[in-house]
This record gives C-alpha cells, sequence and structure tokens, in this order.
C-alpha cells in the first residue's frame, strides 16, 4: 500500500512541477489525499486494476491482465507478468505457456484450470520480458497482495524468478529454491519453473512434475 501512495504522491509531484510550482508544502496533499484502499471484492479490485496508470506499463500495455478462476481456490498459481498473447487478449496464462499450464493442472494435480486461481505479479507486459523492472512490480505488488487476501488460497504455487522472489521474499536464483515449501502467513508458498521456461527447456519439466507432485500432498 506505501508504494501504491508514494507512486500516486511522485505523479502528483510531476504534475505540479509540469505547472510551474517550484516548492509546495506537503500539506497541500492532506485535505485532497485520496482513498487508496483497495476494494474489498475481486470484481471492484479487477475493475481499479483495468484503470491503472501507476506506472510507465500503462502506456505500453495492449490490456490489462488481472488474475482469473475461483475466487475461493485452495490453489493459487502467480506467474511473473503476462505474455504478448495474454496482453493482446487480457486473459491470464494463454498461448502455449497458458496451455502447458493447463495440462500441468490437469496431468499432474487432477484438477480443472477452473478449480484453481491464476494470476501474475504483474498486471501489464513487461517492457524487458528478459529482466522485467523491480520498480514496476513493487508499485504493482498491492494488487497481487489484494488478491491473495481475498481468495485466501492454502497453498501458492510461484511460476518463474520474479513470482518467487515477491512471494517467498527469497533473492536465490529459482534453480535452488525451486521445490522448497515456505510457510507464510496463512498459507505455503512453493515456488517452481515458468511454463515459458519449460518450452524453452524440455528437460526441466521433470524437476516441475516433482514439485507438482509436493503441491498435490499438501492439497490432501
Ligand atoms: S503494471 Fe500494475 S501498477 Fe503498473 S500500470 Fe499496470 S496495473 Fe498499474
Amino acid at each position: 500500500m506505501k508504494n501504491l501512495k508514494n507512486a500516486l504522491l511522485l505523479k502528483q509531484l510531476y504534475q505540479l512541477k509540469q505547472l510551474g510550482y517550484r516548492y509546495t508544502s506537503v500539506n497541500i496533499f492532506t485535505e485532497k489525499e485520496p482513498d487508496l484502499t483497495l476494494p474489498n471484492t475481486l470484481e471492484l479490485l479487477e475493475k481499479q486494476a483495468k484503470e491503472c496508470h501507476l506506472c510507465v506499463l500503462s502506456k505500453t500495455r495492449e490490456k490489462v491482465v488481472f488474475g482469473e478462476g475461483n475466487p475461493s481456490a485452495r490453489l493459487m498459481f502467480v506467474g511473473d507478468f503476462p505474455s504478448n498473447s495474454d496482453d493482446s487478449t487480457g486473459k491470464v496464462f494463454t498461448g502455449r505457456a497458458g496451455e502447458l499450464l493447463t495440462k500441468m493442472i490437469e496431468n499432474v494435480l487432477g484438477l480443472k484450470r477452473s478449480d484453481v486461481y491464476i494470476t501474475n505479479v504483474l498486471k501489464c507486459k513487461a517492457l524487458d520480458s528478459q529482466n522485467p523492472s523491480p520498480t514496476h512490480a513493487h508499485t504493482c505488488h498491492p494488487y497481487l497482495l489484494k488478491e491473495i487476501a481475498l481468495v485466501k488460497p492454502d497453498i501458492i504455487v510461484t511460476l518463474g524468478q520474479m513470482a518467487a522472489k515477491y512471494l517467498s521474499e527469497d533473492d536465490s536464483p529459482l534453480s535452488e529454491v525451486r521445490g522448497t515449501v515456505y510457510e507464510k502467513e496463512g498459507f505455503k508458498v512453493i515456488s517452481t519453473y515458468h511454463p515459458t521456461h519449460l518450452l524453452r527447456n524440455p528437460s526441466a519439466k521433470k524437476d516441475v512434475f516433482e514439485d507438482l507432485k509436493k503441491v498435490k500432498s499438501l492439497l490432501l
């Protein structure tokens, strides 16, 4: 929430600077400070995210990609950021990576895709998919935290390095932390590779299979 507040404050300061202000007291914001509380339903949270311009990714995205799935899911998947295909459709985990994720859910976990909730850390496509900006992720993070608070999953599976870092709070390379179960307040986090990584490196599928078997046993 603090990041959201700071980003908004910075935006207001830039606007004042463009209008010619050289100095301003912070007091002017206290009276008109907007309500930064995020909504308490997924529908309203999605609506707010779809109108979000808090970071520069709002200028380059085609569509905001919000999470979808069972709003009371015991299992939540969190990827890094929307793909090109997600960006153009506005749907989460579409294209080949999305198909692979669906197969992982159905074939390894024995669940339907509609049984789980799927989202990303970033709700807009990253500028550089090889090197997504931590600043943008930091700004967008409150939306993910609110999704988690509303869905209340028992287990979160992170897909990719960025999601692992934000939810396990461990900066170590994904190859070292994957498969480790982190106990968080109210839920467990287990990290594994992103389906896009598996499309490029099929040999990593056996690692993901092991991680998902662990997830299955945690769901019992
Ligand atoms: S990435 Fe997140 S914070 Fe940035 S514009 Fe999109 S929804 Fe807003």
